[in-house]
């Protein structure tokens, strides 16, 4: 099947049914309606009765069946209709204009027809997948070490205009009267590597942005910030996080940096409209969340599962060390209570006692295991705050460890066992992990460990192996002396989706020390159609190629007791891929986050779209507990942004080969991938009550 370009007429689509899939076509003609199509199919395919089929047939038999339902999708609540193969009869039989037909929808039909009469695609080779790995180059490659180094230079002599320009005179980042352009040079070189630099000169408006990019954005770009500041979008971007992508576009593909942090046109025109994805992110006062738990006022805890609690602190924490584009927090950005506002995002006297209510909270509660300090960005706080606060968490846990010992068996408590800080700076800004903060890291972890936490993850944010720099590197291997685990949680933009982007990714970030944790679909709603990947792309990749780091049991067995006793992560990974001969390690999930229930891939393909968009019903991870609340969820339906057929467009585009992707059609059903052993809760001494509490007892 050619379809070099993906650029189908409905009239193409017409005549391959009736070229390659003849006997569909005739099935529709001779039916008198839309329903005895759909009876006749099901006949004449033999899809009829509880016999077991082929994924492929299973998958146009839920088609079938699905059709004339009206569903729920979750992220808009909208009731929709599903018809595909109603649109189908009425495409084959002639009715309506041909044009009104959009291909995208045709294609796709017509490929999971095909599938089901003659599948015949084969899986990649090793061999091909490190092929693919190959075409990525990373952040600790010299050539690119070299190219950064004159980005470097570049952007700090445009640093000295901005500086000698404004005269930042109470700013300690100013310059003597008097001295030298190049004296201006190594002042600013030094202050390159200390993080407050970054963020005080961080780009703030797309002037400074395009300024620091060599004045290099095209009129789209322009025009598209233009919009976003008349619509008051903020603007934040780093110089060190600048020096990393390539002005002249001939040196390396720097797409995945990009779509980063530049926003897109759709972005853009919704910012204004973007609301929570995870509706257990909106949190009304005395109200239980999507998920049934009741927090404290505030937004400063979110929740989803029994054993985890995200804490938000009313610090500076509330800041990111730059915007990203596919955020999934960027309603809060959109209301003002996340923003890049540092002097206002100082902790208020209130911060303390506020503290100290959510420690009740999370002492008072039976379940919870695990706290994720986040943002924002956590590492945004400043080491006094972050200090503070895990100290809140270190006395708060203590005091529920020894309260549990009055409690008689059966009654006891969860206690907290991992602390987890979830944040980008170890990628916008690496020279933020100085010696102070790693002073604070391994002085919890070592009273931590005495009261029974026994983990403690950085959970960081890595897209892109061109994010992999030698500063990085050497972070990322101050935290791991600190005795702190560095996990990774990928969002699966177009960029990083290409063939090989991902496993590349694995595999430099293991060379450091870093697990993966999370690969994350793009949540679905219209700001991030430019950067969104349908989920068969995700699952194409953990089939076709995550497949080959896969880890069995006794490698699994092995890397954790690497990764307990060895000292260092980076070692510890690394004498395991290299006694296994694995290219890098798979213990990422790949996953979306859902409305309501939590993280999940196990769906179906259920219809598609007459726009093309593949409408999936998923259902939640059976894998992990979940809020007692979610036990009589249905089926969460989400319809996607994107039609395959656009999103191979967009490949090709960036120069993708498409029959690279070409199996992507068949992958309609997916199931979650089993949790890496290294990330489940250490088995207690004694039982936890079976007991909830901060539940809504009417939803419970
Ligand atoms: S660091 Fe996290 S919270 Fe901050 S903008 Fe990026 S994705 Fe959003």
């Amino acid at each position: 099947m050619k379809q070099k370009k993906m650029k189908l007429a409905s009239k193409d689509v017409k005549i391959m049914f009736e070229t390659n899939l003849q006997n569909i076509q005739q099935i529709a003609i001779s039916s008198l309606s839309a329903d005895d199509f759909k009876q006749q199919l099901l006949k004449d395919l033999h899809l009829e009765g509880e016999i077991p089929l082929s994924p492929d047939k299973e998958n146009l038999k839920r088609l079938i069946l699905h059709d004339g339902m009206t569903i729920k999708e979750a992220s808009t609540e909208k009731m929709i209709k599903l018809e595909t193969i109603t649109c189908l009869y009425n495409f084959l039989t002639g009715k309506g204009n041909i044009e009104d037909y959009n291909p995208d929808f045709l294609f796709d039909v017509y490929k999971q027809f095909e599938e089901s009469t003659c599948s015949q695609s084969t899986l990649p080779d090793k061999k091909q997948m490190i092929r693919w790995m190959k075409r990525w180059d990373s952040g600790t490659d010299s050539k690119i070490i070299e190219i950064r180094k004159e980005n470097k230079q570049r952007i700090i002599n445009r640093l000295i205009e901005r500086i000698d320009k404004h005269q930042y005179e109470k700013s300690r980042y100013a310059f003597p009267p008097g001295i030298s352009f190049i004296e201006k040079q190594e002042m600013v070189n030094k202050w390159w590597s200390d993080f407050r630099f970054h963020l005080s000169m961080a780009a703030r408006s797309s002037r400074e942005l395009n300024h620091l990019m060599g004045d290099t954005f095209s009129d789209e770009m322009k025009a598209i910030y233009q919009t976003a500041k008349k619509k008051g979008i903020p603007i934040f971007v780093t110089p060190y996080y600048l020096s990393l992508m390539d002005i002249s576009e001939n040196n390396y593909d720097d797409a995945a940096l990009r779509s980063y942090v530049f926003y897109s046109q759709n972005l853009v025109d919704t910012f204004g409209n973007i609301k929570a994805w995870e509706k257990e992110d909106q949190v009304e006062a005395g109200k239980p969340n999507a998920a049934g738990w009741l927090v404290p006022e505030g937004h400063n805890i979110h929740r989803r599962y029994p054993e985890v609690a995200i804490l938000i602190p009313d610090t500076i924490g509330r800041a990111c060390g730059g915007l990203c584009a596919s955020c999934q927090r960027l309603y809060d950005f959109q209301s003002g209570r996340f923003n890049f506002d540092m002097e206002a995002l100082k902790p208020k006297i209130t911060w303390d006692s506020k503290l100290k209510q959510l420690m009740k909270y999370f002492l008072e509660d039976k379940q919870l295991r695990d706290i994720l300090i986040t943002g924002g960005d956590a590492l945004m706080s400043r080491n006094a705050s972050l200090k503070k606060i895990l100290e809140a968490v270190y006395v708060m846990a203590k005091q529920k460890h020894h309260d549990n010992k009055k409690r008689p068996l059966g009654e006891k408590y969860a206690e907290i066992q991992r602390v987890r800080l979830g944040t980008r700076l170890p990628v916008y800004l690496p020279m933020r992990i100085n010696d102070e903060l790693i002073t604070i890291l391994s002085d919890f972890k070592k009273k931590a460990i005495k009261i029974g936490i026994s983990q403690f993850f950085i959970q960081t944010h890595f897209q892109t192996p061109l994010e992999i720099t030698p500063e990085v590197r050497d972070g990322i291997r101050k935290l791991d002396a600190a005795g702190w685990t560095v996990t990774n949680q990928l969002v699966y933009n177009v960029a990083a989706s290409r063939r090989g982007h991902t496993a590349k990714l694995r595999r430099e970030l293991n060379k450091i020390g870093v697990l993966c944790y999370y690969t994350f679909s793009v949540k679905g709603f219209e700001e991030n159609h430019a950067v969104f990947t349908p989920n068969s792309r995700s699952l194409q990749e953990q089939k076709e190629e995550k497949i080959f780091g896969q880890i069995n049991a006794t490698e699994a067995t092995q890397l954790i007791k690497n990764l307990n006793n060895n000292g260092s992560h980076e070692k510890g990974i690394n004498q395991l891929e290299k006694k296994f001969d694995l290219p890098f390690l798979a213990t990422d999930r790949n996953v979306m986050n859902l409305p309501g229930i939590g993280k999940s891939m196990t769906f179906n393909l259920v219809a598609i779209m007459p726009d093309g968009c593949r409408l999936l019903a998923f259902s939640h991870d059976s894998t992990r507990r979940h809020s007692p609340v979610i036990s009589d969820k249905p089926i969460v339906y989400i319809k996607e942004n994107k039609s395959l057929a656009e999103y191979i467009r967009q490949l090709s585009d960036m120069g993708e080969k498409i029959s690279d992707y070409s199996s992507i059609w068949k992958y309609n059903t997916g199931k979650t991938e089993p949790r890496f052993a290294f990330y489940e809760y250490p088995k207690p001494a004694e039982e936890y009550t079976t007991d909830y509490s901060n539940i809504d007892q009417q939803s419970h």
